[in-house]
């Protein structure tokens, strides 16, 4: 790898880290109605406003070793985890992905997967401004790969529409409408192939991973999907094609 592209990859994610520091405004007020674009930061804790330097996504939250400075409140780990897990969910795109446009869409694509599935554990709910989100970048994903654009309509409803049955059928007691509304929108986005891989691997994530939490930390019985359908998602973004074609070869 050239010096060129290492500096690249450290643009990438310290761009990465940045929008990570807005995801945390969304995941902490979006949930409680407020505004993600007006009102200044502040401490939880105190109410004071953050300087600039007090605002640099990683870097703050370590140079002041996790405390706030005006009251020495701790501040909550969720920032540079949600920072340093965009950056590397960004860093991971671009590296399998390269610097095409759908990269750029697939990185805020997975910035919102993100986003939701923290909401989603937390309150149960992914907010209908995200699925929204999504489904625009579905559009728009979906109109920059032109020429397939029956994979993107089919993605729209290869898995949405089962669910809405599914939601219909048990009056909303074995799904979520959230979920339906984000599979749809992920859907366009990948075309119909991914989307349906990376639902099963949503599933399967959510056996899984839920049967362990269960058995091991006594977890709730009702689960929120959301953050095991992104997981699924995210990787059959990243790996499905390699997957499907390994997969057809087998019998071929
Ligand atoms: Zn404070």
């Amino acid at each position: 790898m050239d010096s060129l592209a290492v500096m690249m990859y450290i643009f990438v994610f310290l761009l990465g880290i940045t929008v990570g520091s807005f995801l945390n405004v969304c995941i902490l007020r979006i949930p409680a109605h407020e505004s993600i674009v007006t009102g200044p930061s502040h401490c939880t804790s105190c109410g004071k406003k953050l300087k600039w330097y007090e605002l640099v996504p990683l870097f703050s939250f370590l140079a002041l070793r996790g405390h706030c400075s005006s009251c020495k409140a701790r501040i909550s780990l969720q920032y540079p985890i949600i920072e340093a897990v965009n950056g590397c969910l960004w860093l991971a795109v671009i590296f399998l992905k390269g610097f095409t446009p759908f990269a750029a869409l697939a990185c805020l694509f997975s910035s919102a997967l993100l986003t939701l599935s923290v909401i989603d554990a937390r309150t149960r709910e992914i907010p209908p401004g995200i699925s929204l989100f999504v489904l625009i970048l579905g559009l728009i994903a979906a109109l920059i790969d032109l020429r397939n654009w029956q994979t993107h309509l089919i993605g729209l409803f290869a898995i949405s529409l089962p669910l809405y049955l599914i939601f219909q059928l048990t009056q909303g007691k074995g799904i979520g409408g959230g979920d339906i509304k984000l599979m749809a929108g992920c859907g366009l986005f990948l075309g119909w192939k991914l989307i349906v891989l990376g639902f099963f691997l949503g599933c399967a994530f959510a056996t899984v991973i839920h049967l362990t939490l269960m058995a091991f930390k006594k977890a709730d019985r009702t689960l929120s999907f959301g953050p095991y359908l992104s997981l699924g998602i995210f990787v059959a973004m990243l790996f499905g094609h390699a997957f499907i074609d390994w997969y057809l070869h087998l019998f071929m």
